[in-house]
């Protein structure tokens, strides 16, 4: 079904710099939609490193990753942001009416004045494993998310990795599988001990397989993977049974379908002014990591200036009548109103 989503302003990117313009818009009583490629929010923070600490954010002397996010999301709930998550933007361009349309690659359509673009260093995107002739079956038997769990039931599944993702769906995908089989280069997870000790219970319970060894090859035939030849470290090859493969070899990040809006792109980065933060088309702005301009620091902190001043000029489009009067929140009580708190 396609959807038709009408709104003020879409972001397009739901890292930290993204959140945060939900909360500048939001003063100044603009409605955001945030559309991510990710299952999650927060952008590198949440997917890079969660459990990090960051010491240069104003006012928080150490946080991890996850935390800000976390404080993110508190801070901009006042203003109900509506999040689209597991789609990437495709296309983007301008209706007759002056409009921007966008669309994703679940085919939904959204509508506003204003865009936007605060994809940091643009898409996630998985490494695929150097299996030969792994491409055949991407998208049938070989996955790189998990977008629906029951597109696994019934299945003898391959999970192979040994990080979080692994692990987790490891823990999750087992109790809906034929049979399921963990298979990492050594004895030795990167993943949360929590999940490796409950992933240990289950092989020694017999609920799942623990394997050691490395993919070297896929057996099948239209699309459909029948075995994974799995060769271990002494170079001795087995087969083992598998119609669902799931490699999670981790994220590489590249621009994706930006570079294809018709926008102005220096070094697949999308140049700015530095007073509203708009890219080479009126209407389209560009906050974060994927801006540049003389100066330009790739900080989460300039980033959060970026979405202040974007959102001062992005008012102007999204409501051209309205006089803007600068305000304080300590001293503004319909700023006070809008947050909640008088
Ligand atoms: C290991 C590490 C440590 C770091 N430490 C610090 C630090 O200490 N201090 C600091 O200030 N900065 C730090 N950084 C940098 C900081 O994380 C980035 O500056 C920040 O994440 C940029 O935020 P962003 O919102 O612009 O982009 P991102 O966090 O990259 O988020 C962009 C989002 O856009 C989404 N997206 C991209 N294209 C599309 C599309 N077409 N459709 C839908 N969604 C899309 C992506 O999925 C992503 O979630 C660190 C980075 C790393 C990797």
């Amino acid at each position: 079904m396609t959807d038709h989503i009408e709104t003020d302003v879409v972001i397009v990117g739901a890292g930290p710099v993204g959140l945060f313009a939900v909360f500048e818009l939001g003063l100044l009583d603009i409605k955001a939609h945030l559309i991510d490629i990710l299952p999650k929010v927060g952008g590198q923070c949440a997917e890079l490193y969660p459990e990090k600490p960051i010491y240069d954010i104003p006012g928080y002397p150490v946080i991890t990753g996850q935390g800000l996010v976390d404080k993110l999301l508190d801070q901009i709930k006042p203003f109900h942001p509506t999040f689209h998550l597991a789609r990437m933007v495709e296309s983007l361009a301008r209706e007759p009416d002056g409009r921007w349309r966008l669309t994703s690659d679940r085919g939904d359509t959204f509508l506003c004045k204003v865009v936007v673009i605060a994809a940091g260093g643009g898409s996630f995107q998985p490494k695929r494993p150097p299996v030969p002739g792994i491409e055949d079956y991407e998208g049938t038997s070989v996955h790189y998310a998990v977008r629906r769990m029951e597109d696994f039931r019934g299945h003898d599944v391959l999970i192979v990795g040994g990080g979080d993702s692994a692990l987790d769906w490891t823990l999750n995908l087992h109790p809906l599988a034929k049979s399921l089989t963990l298979l990492h280069r050594r004895d030795d997870f990167r993943a949360s001990p929590d999940s490796v000790k409950k992933m240990r219970a289950l092989v020694d319970s017999g609920a799942i397989k623990l394997k050691l060894g490395q993919v070297s090859g896929l057996k099948g035939g239209a699309g459909q993977v029948t075995h994974a030849v799995v060769k271990d470290k002494e170079g001795a090859e087995s087969h083992v049974e598998a119609t669902r493969i799931l490699p999670f070899f981790g994220l590489t990040m590249k621009l994706g379908p930006v570079a294809n809006w018709g926008i102005n792109l220096n070094e697949n980065l999308i140049p700015v002014d530095t007073a509203k933060f708009e890219t080479s088309e009126p209407g389209i702005f560009a906050i974060g990591d994927i801006n540049t301009y003389p100066g330009k620091l790739k900080l989460i902190l300039c980033g959060f200036h970026e979405a202040a001043l974007m959102a001062q000029a992005a008012v102007h489009i999204v409501f051209p009548e309205k006089r803007i009067v600068f305000q304080y929140t300590t001293s503004s009580s319909s700023l006070q109103k809008k947050l909640g708190v008088i």
